[in-house]
Formats: C-alpha cells, structure tokens, sequence
C-alpha cells in the first residue's frame, strides 16, 4: 500500500514536470513566433511609424545650422527653435492648434500637459532641462531613425540613380549621428559603416593639414521630397537634385563636403580647384569612398558634376573604381548584385 502511494506521488511529481517543461516550450514557441510577426510586420505595412513633424527643408536646415534647440524656451520666445518645438508638438497629436513662432500660453500650457503625461518631467510649461533633451531625442530619432530590422550590408552596393530607386520606407541600418569631432554643420548622420570610415578619412585629411565640413549626410524620403519640390522651383539646381526614393543620401552613404579654403561654401563647382578636393581625389578610395558623379559624365550618370558629393561603398569597391576609371553606378551595376534592375 505505501508502494504505490509512493508510486503515484512520484508519477504526480513526473507529471508535473513533463508538464511543466512542456508549458515553458510553449511559451518560448510563442515569444519566438511574436519575434517574428514583428519583424515581418515591420518591414512590410507599418514599418517606421516615426513621429515626424512636415517641415519644409529651409526651416529644418536653418533649426540645424543653429544648432537645433540651443537654448531654452519660455513664455515670449519667438523663433524658428519654437516654430519646429511647435511643430512637433503639433504632430506627436497634441491639441497645439497652430505653429506661430511664438511660445504663447498655449503652447505653455501643451507643454505642461505633455510634461503630465510623462511622469519624469517637471510639470513647468517650460522647454528647457530634460523635457527639451527627450523632445530634441525624439526629433533627431525622427531624423536619424534606429531600423534595427535592416541587414547589415543591405543596399551598400546599391546603383540608384534617375532609374533605379529605393522604397520609400527604406532606412538604412544603424544610424550614426556625427559627432562635432568631424566638423559638421548641424545634425548629420551616416549608416554606421560609412560614418566610421568618414571619420577615418576626415582625421587623417586633418593630420595632412588640411578641413572640410559635412553639410549633409542621409537625408529621409520626405526630406528628398521636400528639398526636391524646393529646388523645382529653382531652374538653376533642379536639374542635380535627385527625386524622393533615387538619393545616394536616402541609403545613408553618401556626404556633401565643404572645403575650408572656400570658407565651407556647400555644394560649389569650385571646390574643383581647392587642395582639399585634390586630397580627396587621391586618397577617398582608400576609406571607401567614391564620387559619384565626375565631371562630363553626366550622359552615363544622370546627374551634372558633384564635386562635393561623395559616396561610401567600401574599401574593395572604392578600389576598384578608382583603379578603373569608370563611374560608380556603372561599376555597382556591372556587379549584378540586385538582378531586377534596370540598367
Ligand atoms: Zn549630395
């Protein structure tokens, strides 16, 4: 009797465990397969749902060139910090009902309602201290987004021009802001491979003596499209500017640089003649990067000549351009790499 009493205590307990083994599959199963619909949710549908205020392209890079929000905003300030802070605000589904470059009481009282929401801001109604670096945050995350579902070498050989492009939620992977050791103007970010080997380049032209500053790096779809629908209405650089989803900047590679000598003029033919080209001419190739379109090739590239715009395609590749003498997109085209292309 004691026998079996201690043999069903024993299948109970036996029970028990293959249960609760079983169970804990279950639940692996189940996270892993969650894993997985968010991956795929992600890349399809509604991938990249960021929090990003319309803006036209001279107001977001005139708030950049000033540094983004340099100081503190309060009851009077007047702007174009508040202009974007108000912009913002209006688009993260805040009741602001309008942006007027000016910190009303309205806006006051946004903030302080917003400040309620999140449980470790000061309730003040003012823009300053940590409630203005978590919305300085979620803004440059809205320039610079984090796509942590994207391949590493994903599109980094990628031929885009005037055909081929790229989709519009494309996003490159890991983001990198540049720091202001590479002498940006403004917030400026790069795939992380290509703003490392921009800062290998930038530190070793600076020990030659020589300085350029970066006045673009990746730019988002909308941002193309927004400084495409500007430039259309300006004869002289419409024809050079790419339309929304065939940017070399959309994937995150390319930099528009400004030499020193010509006191950091962006995007000027000029830089043709400046030591700081020359350099670049010799030695881009050995960080990995290229320009993109040369001079009198525009027929083969699309695009007229760029001398400030050059592309990161890494070290082997930028090699064989270089050595070749032919245009990167008829280099990255010969490689074959994505087949539905067309040529
Ligand atoms: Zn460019």
């Amino acid at each position: 009797m004691k026998k079996i009493a201690m043999l069903g205590i024993t299948m109970i307990i036996v029970l028990l465990a293959v249960f609760y083994i079983y169970s804990k599959i279950q639940i692996d199963n189940y996270e892993h397969i969650s894993i997985v619909e968010k991956t795929s949710a992600n890349t399809e549908n509604e991938s990249f749902v960021y929090t990003f205020p319309i803006l036209d392209i001279v107001t977001i890079n005139s708030w950049r060139q000033n540094g983004g929000f340099y100081r503190d905003l309060t009851l009077g300030s007047t702007g174009t910090d508040v202009f974007v802070l108000e912009k913002y605000l209006m688009a993260i589904g805040t009741n602001l009902s309008k942006a007027d470059n000016y910190f009303g009481t309205e806006t006051q009282q946004v903030i302080s309602d917003y400040q309620k929401q999140n449980l470790i801001l000061p309730s003040n109604g003012e823009f300053s201290g940590i409630t203005k670096s978590k919305i300085y945050q979620d803004l440059l995350s809205s320039y610079c987004p984090n796509n942590e579902f994207a391949e590493e070498n994903d599109y980094i050989l990628y031929p885009i021009d005037r055909t081929n492009n790229i989709q519009q939620d494309y996003v490159p992977p890991k983001l990198t802001v540049l720091g202001s050791s590479v002498n940006t103007s403004g917030i400026i970010c790069l795939r992380g491979d290509a703003a490392q080997a921009y800062t290998s380049m930038y530190n070793s032209m600076k020990e030659d003596g020589l300085d350029m500053k970066v006045t673009s790096g990746y730019r988002r779809y909308e941002l193309q499209d927004s400084l495409y629908d500007y430039e259309r209405q300006s004869l002289y650089n419409y024809p050079s500017v790419a339309m929304p989803g065939h940017s070399e900047h959309q994937l995150g590679v390319a930099v528009d640089l400004a030499p020193q000598s010509l006191g950091y003029e962006p995007t000027t033919k000029s830089m043709k003649f400046t030591k700081e080209y020359q350099w670049l001419s010799d030695n881009a190739h050995l960080y990995g990067f290229v320009l993109s379109y040369p001079e009198g090739l525009e027929y083969i590239t699309g695009y007229t000549y760029e001398p400030w715009h050059w592309r990161y395609v890494g070290i082997d590749a930028a090699t064989n351009i270089y050595n070749s003498k032919i245009t990167p997109v008829e280099y990255l085209k010969s490689l074959k790499l994505f087949p539905n292309l067309g040529s």
